[in-house]
C-alpha cells in the first residue's frame, strides 16, 4: 500500500468513545484543556490565545498586526464550538488546516487510555519526519546524494566480489534497516521508512539533508555544524566513506551499517560506544589486514578529533558508557541490531523534538 494511501485511510482516526483522556501537543506547546467535544478533538479558546500559534495568525495575512484579538476570533468563530459548561473551545482539525498543517505530520496513539496527539510544525516539508499513527511510525527522508563514490561499484579488493552496487544502493538498504517491528512500552510498533531523494521536479518548499558517498577512508559522521543544535528541520548532513581510492573498498554489509548507524544520528540519536577503543577496532582481520598501520592511525587521531555529537565526545572523555539497557549489539553501539530501546528514544523525539542521549553508566 503506497503511503499516501495509507494516510487517507486513517484520515482523523480520532474517535474518542474508549479514551478517558487527551494530551494535545503542537510544537513546544502542550495544552491542558484538550478534550473531545462531539467526538472532535478540541482546545479552548483562550489557552489557544495565549500561544503564538494564535497570535501569530494575523501577521501571515501579510499586514501589520493591525487586527484585534476580537478580529482574530470572529475568523475562527466557523472552527469554534461550546462545551458542556458553555466555554469556547477551538477544533483542532480546522484550526490546523486553517494554518496550512498538513495531517500527515500529525501524530496519534493511545497509552494508558489516553489518546496523544503531537504536531511538530518543523516537519512540514522538512529533511526529515517521524510520525506515528497509532502502532505504525512512518520515518520520511528528503535527501540529496552527492560525492564521488555514490555511482561507484564495490569491486571487492579481498573477496573477489565484483560489480555490486552501485554504493548509493547500499545506503539506501542500510536506512531500510530501520524497518522492523519494535516492542515499545508494552505495544508493537511497526516501523516504515520512505526514501525521497531530492528528483528533478520537486516541490519548491521541501528541503533536504545531504549524502556524501566519498571515494575516501575514515569514519562515516553525521556533521551538524558549529552552534547548531539537532532539530526535524535541521538533522545534520551524513558523509559515508567508501575506501575505494585507497582500494580499500567497504563490503556492502558495513555500508548498510554504518548507514543505518548515521540515520540514528539523523533521527537525533547520540552514540552509545561504551569506550572510544571499541568504535575503531578493525571489523574483520581482512579489514585491519587492509588498513595500513599509518592509516589506522590517522583514522584514529581523525576520529578523535571529529566526533559527531556531543556525547560521544563525553563518553570519550569521561569514559561514559550506556547502562545495561542498550544492547551490546545496538547500532548506535557499533552493533548491527536496532533494539527496542533505541527505538523508543526515536519516538521520544516526536515528542522532544531534541537530541536524545543515552544513559551513562
Ligand atoms: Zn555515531
Amino acid at each position: 500500500m503506497h503511503v499516501s494511501e495509507y494516510w487517507e485511510r486513517q484520515k482523523w482516526d480520532w474517535d474518542s468513545t474508549e479514551y478517558t483522556g487527551v494530551s494535545l501537543q503542537i510544537g513546544d506547546n502542550k495544552f491542558t484543556t484538550a478534550k473531545f467535544i462531539n467526538n472532535r478533538l478540541s482546545l479552548s479558546l483562550a489557552e489557544l490565545e495565549r500561544t503564538h500559534l494564535f497570535s501569530s495568525h494575523y501577521n501571515s495575512f501579510g499586514g501589520p498586526a493591525v487586527f484585534s484579538n476580537d478580529m482574530i476570533r470572529s475568523f475562527y468563530s466557523t472552527m469554534t464550538i461550546k462545551d458542556e459548561k458553555g466555554v469556547d473551545h477551538i477544533l483542532v482539525r480546522d484550526f490546523l488546516e486553517s494554518r496550512g498543517y498538513d495531517e500527515s505530520i500529525i501524530s496519534y496513539w493511545t497509552d494508558s487510555l489516553i489518546r496523544n496527539f503531537v504536531l511538530q510544525p518543523e516537519m512540514q516539508d522538512g529533511p526529515l519526519s517521524v510520525v506515528r499513527k497509532n502502532n505504525t511510525v512512518f520515518i520520511d527522508l528528503y535527501y540529496i546524494i552527492k560525492g564521488d563514490a555514490a555511482d561507484l561499484n564495490y569491486n571487492g579488493v579481498l573477496s573477489h566480489l565484483h560489480g555490486e552496487g552501485p554504493y548509493r544502493d547500499f545506503v539506501a538498504q542500510g536506512f531500510k534497516l530501520w524497518e522492523d517491528t519494535y516492542f515499545v512500552d508494552g505495544q508493537e510498533i511497526n516501523a516504515y521508512v520512505n526514501l525521497h531523494e531530492k528528483a528533478e521536479s520537486h516541490k519548491k518548499t521541501q528541503k533536504y539533508f545531504t549524502i556524501d558517498i566519498s571515494r575516501k577512508s575514515g569514519t562515516p559522521s553525521v556533521s551538524l555544524g558549529l552552534f547548531r543544535n539537532w532539530a526535524y528541520s535541521y538533522p545534520g548532513n551524513m558523509t559515508i566513506r567508501t575506501g575505494i581510492k585507497d582500494n580499500d573498498d567497504l563490503e556492502p554489509d558495513y555500508v548498510m551499517i554504518d548507514a543505518a548507524h548515521e540515520l540514528g544520528h539523523i533521527l537525533g540519536l547520540g552514540d552509545a560506544y561504551d569506550v572510544v577503543k571499541n568504535r575503531w577496532a578493525p571489523r574483520s582481520r581482512e579489514d585491519n589486514y587492509n588498513r595500513s598501520m599509518l592509516q589506522n592511525i590517522a583514522d584514529y587521531g581523525f576520529n578523535i578529533f571529529s566526533l559527531h555529537g556531543k556525547d560521544v565526545k563525553q563518553n570519550y572523555l569521561f569514559r561514559g558508557a550506556p547502562l545495561n539497557s542498550v544492547p551490546k549489539n545496538d547500532i548506535m553501539r557499533g552493533g548491527d541490531e536496532i533494539s527496542d530501546f533505541t527505538f523508543k528514544l526515536v519516538l521520544d523525539g516526536i515528542k522532544t523534538n531534541e537530541m536524545r542521549h543515552y544513559p551513562k553508566r
